[in-house]
């Protein structure tokens, strides 16, 4: 058994490593200062300048098919890179990406949807939970009805990523009322590419995170046929593509956090003294060090297993729903300590600490929460799907 990592991987991960500390950390009090002023962290603009500069090196379309201009990197890869951004709480992403289903599109499609997309042009955002349909997302009742050539969409989305920026929707609505009602979800939702100046409009919703998700209205909106992604009545699909395209992405991000925090918190440690000792002292403080070192480890290896399941083409739904249930947790733990050991400067927003705590609390919501990753992981056990020996059988 190998852990080391390839001479490739070591490669790509130290540039990124590198880029990071050179020229994303030191935007960071920036961004604490722009958001305690209620700005946006990083604007679009100055996101864009720093996509291009790492994209002088090669690094653009991480996941992006090389014959679309991207790296076509794999799963281990990707969550390589993605800890290592991880580590600092500045919003940056690579440039060159699109939605794993825009791929799915047909060649006129592409060229409106997708190329736009992974040049930067344009903005993407999918649509599929609801006031009422949520971790149920068979749940949905946003309806698209023919008329002639085109179709009518009525219905409510919310908390949807990137909604008040996108100018299109990748939407999904009931084609087939009773189909549905049968709950022939494979048979009765389609996928819709909707514009917004067809007519939909985005309202903010303030969250406990830096930025906001949107509600997405939808009243008589007309879409013409040719804006169906892939097949009619087969939209479901689509949307589980989606959701399941890496969930071992966001625990990978949320890795590189842990990493720096309990950086943070060591240096904190080491020269804080209270009652003439450093706290470092104090086994109160060890343990809390301590614990989260064991459950960082756990966190990566979790990770990267994950990843390279993907990696191999074999089904990895049970071990990126262990990776993501693990991550989401335990990060809240870490980070929760790590203001602890901060005291009061942990609690102020001079800090990242504070931020950081808001923002990994949405790991355990977001793209199936806690409790839905364990319904997935006891149902493969149950059923006989996966075994706790693990994938060494
Ligand atoms: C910031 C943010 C960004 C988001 N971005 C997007 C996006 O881009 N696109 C999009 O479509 N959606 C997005 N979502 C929606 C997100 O995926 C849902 O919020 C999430 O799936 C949970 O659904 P819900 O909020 O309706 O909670 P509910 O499904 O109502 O769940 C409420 C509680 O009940 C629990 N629960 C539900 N069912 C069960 C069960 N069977 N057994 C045990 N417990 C259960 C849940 O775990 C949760 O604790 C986003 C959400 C947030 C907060």
């Amino acid at each position: 058994m190998d852990f080391s990592l390839s001479s490739e991987e070591r490669e790509v991960r130290d540039w990124v490593r590198t880029f990071v500390r050179k020229e994303i950390q030191p935007l960071e009090q920036e961004v604490l200062r722009r958001e305690r002023a209620g700005q946006r962290g990083l604007p679009a603009d100055e996101l864009r300048a720093l996509q291009l500069k790492a994209k002088e090196s090669g690094f653009w379309g991480v996941q992006t098919p090389e014959e679309y201009g991207g790296m076509g990197l794999g799963a281990v890869m990707t969550a390589l890179l993605e800890a290592e951004l991880g580590r600092s709480f500045v919003p940056f992403r690579f440039g060159g990406a699109a939605d794993n289903i825009l791929f799915y599109a047909n060649e006129e499609q592409k060229q409106r949807y997708l190329l736009p997309t992974i040049a930067g042009e344009r903005k993407s955002c999918f649509a599929i939970t609801e006031p009422g349909a949520g971790s149920d997302a068979k749940a949905i009742r946003t309806s698209a009805r023919r008329d002639g050539d085109d179709w009518i969409v009525n219905g409510e989305k919310t908390f949807i990523t990137g909604g008040n920026e996108a100018d299109f929707t990748m939407v999904f609505a009931v084609t087939d009322a009773d189909k549905h009602r049968e709950g022939r979800v494979g048979e009765s939702v389609t996928c819709f590419l909707v514009d917004r100046d067809q007519g939909w409009r985005s309202e903010h919703i303030d969250t406990m995170g830096e930025w906001g998700p949107a509600a997405l209205v939808f009243e008589d909106v007309r879409v013409p046929q040719e804006n169906v992604l892939g097949e009619v009545g087969r939209g479901f699909e689509l949307a589980m593509k989606w959701i399941g395209r890496g969930r071992y992405m966001l625990p990978a991000r949320a890795l590189g956090a842990c990493e720096r925090l309990v950086e943070m918190a060591i240096e904190q440690a080491n020269t804080r003294v209270t009652f003439g000792e450093p706290i470092a002292n104090r086994q109160a403080i060890q343990w809390m060090l301590a614990d989260s070192a064991v459950e960082i480890e756990a966190l990566r290896w979790l990770v990267l297993h994950a990843a390279w399941v993907v990696d191999q083409g074999a089904d990895s739904r049970h071990w990126q729903s262990i990776a993501k249930l693990y991550g989401g947790v335990k990060a809240n733990e870490i980070v929760d300590r790590v203001l602890q050991i901060h005291g009061g400067m942990g609690y102020t927003r001079e800090l990242p600490v504070e931020r950081w705590y808001r923002e990994l609390r949405l790991l355990r919501i977001y793209e199936g929460t806690d409790e839905i990753q364990r319904r997935t992981i006891a149902r493969n056990l149950l059923k006989g799907h996966a075994s706790v020996s693990g994938t060494l059988g």
